[in-house]
């Protein structure tokens, strides 16, 4: 049985305390209240996919730390050609799908291959004689 590991926590925006169950530190009301100005967000750039940050923080009047947030999440589906960027914890390059470029995410999936399957036979490549051997196998 999990889940039941409850504990009170203060949280982040309001202050209140409440029982932390997971996921972000945020109170019932704050955790809806962010999911209202998430959808807003979402809506708006579906109708101005090409928005900035800056026209969205003023159009929906959410706060841009809380846009760069729902980027970060991953949360917030946004246009590979939307100026909406929030920097690469990796490389620091904009990245527009989650906390980490493409780029990286990539570099640290073949990171982790590599970790997963150590070589043999580190010298295998510089075989010299590899062309006789294989004939006579
Ligand atoms: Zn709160
Ligand atoms: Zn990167």
């Amino acid at each position: 049985m999990e889940g039941f590991n409850m504990e009170l926590k203060s949280c982040r925006k309001c202050k209140a305390l409440f029982q932390y169950s997971g996921g972000k530190i945020l109170c019932i009301t704050c955790r809806a209240d962010e999911e209202d100005s998430f959808l807003i967000v979402k809506d708006f750039l579906r109708e101005n996919p090409s928005a900035s940050l800056e026209m969205v923080n003023s159009e929906t009047s959410v706060p841009i730390k809380l846009i760069k947030e729902f980027i970060r999440d991953g949360r917030l589906e946004v246009s590979n050609r939307s100026p909406l960027a929030v920097d690469c914890e990796r490389c620091g390059k904009k990245t527009t799908s989650g906390r980490i470029c493409p780029a990286c995410k990539n570099q640290i999936a073949r990171e982790l291959n590599s970790v997963g399957k150590i070589s043999p036979a580190p010298n295998k490549a510089e075989e010299p004689e590899y062309k006789g051997m294989r004939s006579k196998r």
